[in-house]
């Protein structure tokens, strides 16, 4: 009986792994065009909010969700890092079954490297490995800096952010992860015994290639991260923030291309040379707006008319607008109207 009971066991998990996977296939074979929409969730509450909203983004010709969870989920495999009001195993699944339901690919995104504090407040990482800090006892309250980063030369790092992702990919059923990586500021630094003295671009490209080594070549899934730190500010006129002025822009020579690089513009400009850069070296693109609805419109033409390897458009949020307001959002109704046109 024990045996056959876990005969079954086996056979139930050998099931739902062939179903994920073949969803997985289907649907990147049902949509050469990715339409996604980035948002930021880190409640249970707010997660059941946006998933009442799925057949309304569906409609709206939403099917990629780049969903920002960082340490807003419950999490079993560094119980230290949990959120008692994040998102839960059980929550995360009962997600999953409605994206699939409304065609919608899942892929969860944890900010890593940057982005590790914001103001005052220092981010859970950081609270409870202190010593994974790039900045150790530096910048008290955060004060004269942007964001904390983590050091991606500390030993233990692995060991504590790698578990975390798999939770995450695997409560969502995801094909894919998004590492974020944007607005790194704070690299190499001065203050950190590691990385002291050490090429920025190098220390960027080792983070992204470890997480690579771990997303892409073990896991079997698609890497995705934001695409500033791999650009020059100064060459392509996109200066210090979508781009970058602080020495990690070669770094777009050390990583592998099959990352698929969101490309984050937020103003109306004559040109986004970033397409033909991004392309030309290999990666696909997929470009990301905001809340200018016009020039959100004018990324999503440019990106539209091109032949290459742009996969489509991201519409960001950032809390410029509520969960309910978002399907009939104007800059998603305009960009997505450039590809739906195409
Ligand atoms: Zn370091």
């Amino acid at each position: 009986m024990k045996f056959i009971g876990i005969l079954f066991v086996l056979l139930a998990s050998t099931l739902g792994y062939c179903r994920s996977d073949n969803w997985s296939k289907e649907w990147n074979r049902r949509h050469p065009t990715w339409l996604g929409i980035h948002v930021i969730v880190t409640t249970s509450t707010g997660l059941k909010e946006l998933q009442s909203q799925l057949p309304a983004l569906a409609k709206s010709g939403v099917n990629s969700l780049v969903l920002e969870v960082d340490f807003g989920f419950q999490f079993k495999s560094r119980p230290e890092l949990a959120s008692p009001t994040g998102i839960s195993y059980d929550d995360a699944r009962s997600f999953s079954d409605s994206c699939r339901e409304n065609d919608i690919r899942i892929i969860p995104q944890i900010n890593c490297l940057g982005h590790q504090s914001w103001q005052k407040v220092t981010g859970t990482l950081l609270i409870k490995h202190p010593e994974l800090d790039e900045t150790p006892g530096q910048y008290p309250d955060n004060e004269g800096i942007y964001c904390r980063s983590w050091c991606p030369n500390h030993p233990d790092l692995a060991s504590v952010i790698f578990p975390v992702i798999d939770e995450l990919t695997d409560a969502f059923r995801a094909d894919a992860f998004h590492v974020g990586m944007d607005e790194v500021f704070i690299i190499a630094s001065e203050f950190c015994p590691r990385c002291k003295g050490q090429d920025p671009a190098k220390v960027f490209a080792k983070s992204v290639n470890d997480f690579h080594k771990h997303i892409v070549e073990k896991r079997k899934l698609e890497m995705f991260m934001w695409g500033d730190r791999l650009l020059d500010g100064k060459v392509t006129g996109y200066g210090s923030w979508e781009a970058s002025e602080n020495g990690t822009q070669t770094a777009i020579d050390l990583i592998p291309k099959d990352i698929v690089i969101c490309d984050w513009h937020y103003e109306h400009r004559s040109s986004y040379p970033s397409l033909d850069i991004f392309e030309g070296k290999g990666f696909r693109v997929w470009p990301s707006s905001w809340k200018d609805p016009d020039a959100a419109d004018l990324f999503a033409l440019k990106g539209s008319i091109r032949k290459g390897q742009t996969v489509g458009h991201l519409v960001t949020t950032w809390y410029a607008v509520g969960m309910s307001e978002l399907p009939t959002w104007e800059p998603l109704v305009k960009a997505f109207s450039r590809w739906k046109a195409k």
